[in-house]
């Protein structure tokens, strides 16, 4: 039988090895081919008596799948809509086949009657790993990373995961389990009994034919007659204890927000009463209507298909070499300058820390000592690693290695003047061809190129705190910013595994810009008001992860004072709102200045007891009453303040790319996940009904919320942001 994605060979014991290698692709995914070719598979070797038992392993070295492709959950999701329109009824019941596709096969192998084996080396996640589930025995190399991670971008597993992991494990560990989507190594997945067995690569596949040949049982345990749940029955006395807990427990994580997340706990309880063919049953049906969701729509398009295309270099000029540089310098090495040298020297590249003197350069060297000593206590790394990393990194007073690097990263005060000598006395160290960023956070990288010789060299880098930490980078250009300088910043924040977003020259450049949105919203409503703890949880409620209050205390409040002091000199007193000024001015004129004073909007009091709002808060306004309060508005007044002001940095072309402002809001500041981001929130209502909104909160809080005329023109155009922005995509997706 031939094949275009597998090669099948029988031993002299009976035994087939079906061996799955996609030419052209560099891991195996599912698409409808595959599928195809698995069941045909499937088809001949049940029906030849001389396979005794069947290994399924990967023809790829170090990864066994990747999971189902994403792209033929679209092409299903775009035929339902076309044939929606027509025949609502056909177009569903057409989806719900397809859905149930996945699932049914993995159920056939499972009660085929012949026993098989998962062989599996490296990545094995989502659809891959239901299929090994499925199967009778899974044996793993040390270096497997195993997970169902669906439902972080939107969706679930929905070709058997939810049932076969809630009868393998207890509930409790099975919701963890299905509800995190982490990936887990080969070690801790033996020790669940997720496998039986760990091998080295290159004793898999006779670890995997040596378990067929000591006889492994082809009925799985829920497929035999006195069969147990592993946590008992649902209706028990455990059960009446677990079931509300989780359902608190899940509302408290998710807000109930993510249609993905509520999937798996329905599946699980439901299957759970039933026997597994009605099990997966109800998992199909889950899935079809979890795929349907604006939800699983905006998170697969934002958190999976950008986020890589960002990574991979989408915005990355053409025809220019690969930069990527060998080694940097970093110039500060202060709280993110020593952060910066961490990331990079964990990347592998060589980081020369500059800053004074040579006791605040090892000051910020000991920053990575620090945090690779934690990871080696948690496990995460060997001491040899935290020796390497560190080895990478030297310290120094002076400019005289500066010779020797392809990029200098600067991160030095946020002062004009300082910034400028150290431009001008780093470019008189560099060698020719050597690109120069900055990290600064508020001062124009136009301005500061000037004090370059060569402006096309010089480029903006702006990381987030803590370095470690945050995923989104906003490389800023310049006027000047040529190519060259781009590429190399994109080459950069890739090698050091980050995503970036290109943007504009201007105040706030993106993220910051539309988180002082966020802020500055919670202090009209401090100001009308509304209780504190109100504020906070509606922003939870709306999807952001930390508090509007809470993030201000991170910031700090002071600093806060100084952003508005400074747009104030620059551009009026008009530009600020003199009652959120006086908010401020209040709490650090009482030392309030936010968590590094142990005070803020909260106080700090020593641990273990935890942060609390300040009771002093409330008395700064009269309140109004809790139950006057429409926590629903609340919610609303944040996503629209930031997405409003996201739209404006589309229509000023600060970001110009509708993929960078949605993966730049929830990576830079946590904009609700579920959405899809800032313009992913607007195009996912309709512009139409998002300009209602607006519209709407205007009339009741003011011209903060009128619409931008981009908005309206979209609105009547009957437009979306990635219609408008992105043509060539939306042609590709139809
Ligand atoms: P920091 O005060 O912690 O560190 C600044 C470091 O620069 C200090 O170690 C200082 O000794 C050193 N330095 C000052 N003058 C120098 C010189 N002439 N030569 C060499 N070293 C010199 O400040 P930070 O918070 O790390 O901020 C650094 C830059 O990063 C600023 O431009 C800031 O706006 C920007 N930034 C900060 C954050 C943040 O959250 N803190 C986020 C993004 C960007």
């Amino acid at each position: 039988m031939d094949f275009n994605n597998f090669t099948l060979a029988v031993d002299g014991d009976g035994i087939a090895l079906l061996t799955w290698d996609m030419p052209d692709r560099s891991m195996n995914v599912f698409t409808e081919e595959v599928m195809d070719e698995i069941e045909a598979a499937l088809d001949s070797l049940v029906a030849d008596e001389a396979v005794k038992g069947i290994v399924f392993t990967s023809g790829k070295a170090g990864s066994f799948t990747g999971g189902a492709d994403l792209k033929m959950l679209g092409r299903m999701l775009g035929d339902y809509r076309k044939l929606e329109a027509s025949d609502p009824h056909a177009a569903m019941t057409q989806l719900f086949d397809r859905c149930g596709r996945m699932g049914a096969l993995w159920r056939r192998i499972e009660t085929c009657g012949k026993p098989v084996v998962t062989a599996i080396d490296g990545t094995c996640m989502g659809g891959g790993f239901e299929l090994a589930l499925a199967c009778h025995g899974r044996v793993a190399t040390p270096r497997a990373k195993m997970g169902l991670p669906e439902v972080k971008v939107g969706i679930f597993p929905g070709a058997g995961g939810t049932q076969r992991i809630a009868r393998m494990l207890d509930a409790q560990a099975a919701l963890q389990f299905l509800l995190k989507g982490e990936a887990i190594g080969a070690e801790k997945a033996l020790a669940m009994k997720l496998i039986d067995k760990v091998a080295a690569p290159e004793e898999l596949v006779e670890t995997a034919k040596a378990m067929l040949k000591a006889g492994i049982p082809a009925v799985k345990p829920w497929d035999q007659k006195g069969y147990k749940l592993p946590s008992g029955p649902v209706y028990s006395a455990a059960g009446a204890q677990l079931w509300p807990a989780v359902s608190s427990l899940y509302r408290k994580e998710t807000q109930d927000n993510y249609p993905g997340a509520r999937a798996i706990v329905k599946c699980v309880y439901e299957g759970l009463l039933l026997p597994i063919d009605l099990g997966l049953k109800v998992e199909q049906r889950y899935f079809a209507s979890v795929l349907r969701s604006t939800e699983a729509a905006m998170m697969i398009r934002s958190l999976f298909v950008s986020m890589q295309e960002l990574g991979k270099g989408a915005r990355r000029p053409h025809g220019i070499a690969d930069r990527q540089p060998k080694r940097i310098a970093v110039i500060g090495a202060g709280f993110m300058g020593a952060g910066i040298a961490y990331v990079s020297a964990m990347a592998g590249i060589e980081v020369l820390l500059v800053d004074r003197d040579m006791a605040a350069a090892e000051k910020g060297k000991a920053h990575s000592a620090s945090l690779m000593a934690d990871r080696v206590k948690k496990g995460r790394a060997k001491e040899a690693d935290a020796e390497a990393l560190l080895s990478r990194i030297t310290p120094a007073d002076g400019y005289d290695g500066l010779a020797d690097v392809d990029l200098v990263v600067e991160a030095v005060f946020e002062d004009r003047k300082v910034k400028a000598d150290v431009i001008a006395a780093a470019a008189a160290a560099m060698k020719p061809g050597a690109i120069f960023a900055s990290n600064t956070s508020t001062l124009p990288i136009t301005g500061l190129a000037e004090s370059f010789p060569e402006a096309t060299r010089f480029i903006g880098i702006h990381f987030f705190s803590p370095v470690d930490r945050m995923m989104l980078v906003e490389v800023i250009l310049g006027e000047k910013t040529g190519d060259e300088a781009l590429a190399t910043a994109l080459d950069f924040v890739r090698a050091i595994r980050k995503t970036p977003i290109v943007v504009d020259d201007t105040r706030g450049f993106f993220a910051n810009r539309c988180v002082l949105r966020y802020m500055s919203e919670a202090y009209d409503m401090v100001v009308e008001g509304v209780p504190p703890a109100m504020i906070e949880n509606a922003a939870r409620m709306a999807g952001m992860p930390v508090g509007p209050l809470a993030l201000n205390d991170e910031v700090a409040i002071d600093l806060s004072r100084r952003i508005m002091q400074a747009t104030m000199a620059d551009l009026g007193e008009a530009a600020v709102d003199k009652r959120h000024f006086d908010l401020v001015n209040r709490l650090v004129d009482a030392g309030r200045l936010g968590r590094k004073a142990g005070k803020g909007f909260y106080d700090y009091p020593a641990k273990p007891a935890k942060k609390h709002l300040w009771p002093g808060l409330k008395e700064l306004y009269p309140q109004q009453n809790a139950e006057d309060v429409d926590v629903k508005e609340l919610q609303q007044r944040f996503l629209v303040t930031m997405a409003l002001e996201a739209a404006r940095t589309m229509a000023e072309g600060v970001v110009t790319d509708p993929r960078e402002a949605d993966v730049g809001s929830i990576l830079g500041f946590g904009y609700a996940p579920y959405t899809g981001g800032a313009l992913s929130y607007i195009d996912g209502m309709g512009v139409k009904a998002f300009v209602a909104l607006c519209e709407t909160l205007e009339k009741r809080h003011g011209e903060r919320f009128a619409p931008i005329p981009l908005l309206h023109e979209m609105a009547s155009a009957g437009q979306t942001f990635y219609g408008r922005f992105r043509p060539a995509r939306q042609a590709e997706a139809a």
